[in-house]
């Protein structure tokens, strides 16, 4: 692979499953560097500093004032940013964000994949939701703002990709980055 990394963006609402998926992707995939997010969220029981960057609202607004993110973004009341990605030469970038961020992504690099991942039901997102721990007025919340991320997240969207399995929802994702990098090594 040559040139600029592509920077492939998985949005969905919580609860859809975008983590193991991600996970998934770069196993599958075998060139796609994930991103590790900077959160000011506490941890959950069962989450480590693999899964984020967990710092304090002070030290996450200094690098907001140092410019070290791509993008951040307030979701529902907690910071979450992405530092300026550093993958290994020859690898792609996968984040796994918020809609908003995948707003000023697209702004960004107009070219960047954004695939919208969607559950079969309602009632798997809310069970996914609720297992994880959080309180409930919480889970409240997020189901409520449910309807917003998937309406926003499908004007930004490229491909929008049903979660029902992750192994053949990751499989759909990498054919697409497939045909997307062999159109780039394509001379127009
Ligand atoms: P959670 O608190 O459930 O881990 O994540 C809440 C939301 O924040 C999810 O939609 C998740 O994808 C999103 N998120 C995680 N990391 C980032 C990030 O770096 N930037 C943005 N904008 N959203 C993020």
């Amino acid at each position: 692979m040559s040139g600029e990394p592509l920077v492939v963006v998985l949005i969905g609402p919580g609860g859809v499953g975008k983590g193991t998926l991600a996970r998934r992707l770069v196993e599958r995939d075998g060139h796609l560097w994930l991103s590790r997010s900077w959160t000011t969220r506490p941890p959950r029981s069962h989450e480590t500093d693999a899964d984020y960057h967990f710092v304090a609202r002070e030290e996450f607004e200094s690098a907001i004032d140092e410019d070290r993110f791509l993008e951040w973004a307030e979701f529902h009341g907690q910071l979450y940013g992405t530092p300026r990605p550093t993958p290994p030469a020859g690898e792609d970038v996968l984040l796994e964000i918020d809609v908003q961020g995948a707003e000023q992504v697209r702004r960004l690099i107009p070219d960047a994949l954004v695939v919208l991942v969607t559950a079969p039901d309602e009632t798997s997102l809310e069970a996914r939701l609720r297992g994880r721990g959080d309180d409930e007025a919480h889970v409240r919340a997020r189901l409520a703002s449910a309807p917003e991320e998937m309406a926003r997240g499908r004007r930004v969207a490229d491909a929008v990709v049903l979660n029902d399995d992750p192994d053949r929802a990751a499989g759909e994702i990498v054919s697409i980055l497939e045909g997307l990098r062999r159109a780039r090594r394509t001379p127009a």
